[in-house]
């Protein structure tokens, strides 16, 4: 099975997808992360696509598409997957089709998350990941404060905040890109019949795990 998540920064689709992905035993394949991780190894990749990143901009297709292959080829990936972070545009959604169809399997479930704008920036600048990229689980200063201060409750080690987080003009830049280039996706899925649209939001007391909790009862029953 193949899920999308959908939705501006800052909806929680990390933590949906973190969630589904430990239930089901499918791994979550977050672009942003794959990213991160070869940031901070230095790698070749991680040199060119830090540029992009550090300012909020979209990193060019030539150096995601083929990241995002590599990781869907792989042995774990083959029963089931939670993309998260790609697609981002129209075309990498027809490049991904494209791909899955080669692979003998299809985009089965969009999960289009959807949060009031003001809650987002706020969301962002209280966002806070673990340090270790063997871990990099999220926390939230104020909606969901790890148990120690500065401390990953998984693994111990120190939690930081993003670059991209602690800036607002690349705050601002993502949120834009979002709204022009990955938005539109919200139609082309619903068009095909597997858009799955979900609110979350403190002012209805519904958090990310509530609506993955809800979304992983759907999937066993299917
Ligand atoms: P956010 O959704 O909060 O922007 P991510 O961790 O998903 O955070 O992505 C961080 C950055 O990585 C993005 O701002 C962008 O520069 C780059 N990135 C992630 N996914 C893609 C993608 N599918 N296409 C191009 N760039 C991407
Ligand atoms: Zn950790």
């Amino acid at each position: 099975m193949v899920i999308i998540m959908l939705g501006a920064q800052g909806t929680g689709k990390g933590t949906i997808a973190g969630l589904i992905s430990e239930e089901m035993k499918w791994p979550q394949i977050s672009t942003g992360d794959i990213f991160r991780k070869n940031i901070s190894e230095k790698t070749e990749l991680g040199i060119e696509a830090e540029k992009y990143i550090a300012r909020g901009e979209l990193v060019p297709d030539e150096i995601t598409v083929p990241m995002v292959i590599n990781r869907l080829n792989q042995k774990d990936a083959q029963e089931g997957s939670i993309l998260d972070g790609f697609p981002r545009t129209t075309q990498q959604a027809k490049k991904l089709d494209e791909i899955l169809e080669k692979l003998g399997k299809k985009v089965d479930l969009v999960i289009n998350l959807s949060t009031p704008k003001e809650e987002l920036i706020d969301r962002m600048l209280t966002r806070r990941v673990c340090s270790n990229q063997e871990c990099k689980a999220t926390y939230n200063t104020k909606l969901h404060p790890p148990k120690v201060e500065g401390i990953c409750d998984k693994c111990g080690a120190t939690l930081k905040q993003r670059e991209d987080d602690s800036n607002s003009e690349a705050i601002n830049r993502r949120l834009e890109i979002y709204e022009e280039q990955t938005s539109p996706l919200v139609e082309y899925y619903e068009a095909k019949g597997v858009l799955r649209t979900e609110v979350v939001s403190t002012s209805i007391n519904r958090m990310g795990k509530d609506v993955a909790r809800v979304i992983i009862e759907d999937i066993k029953k299917n």
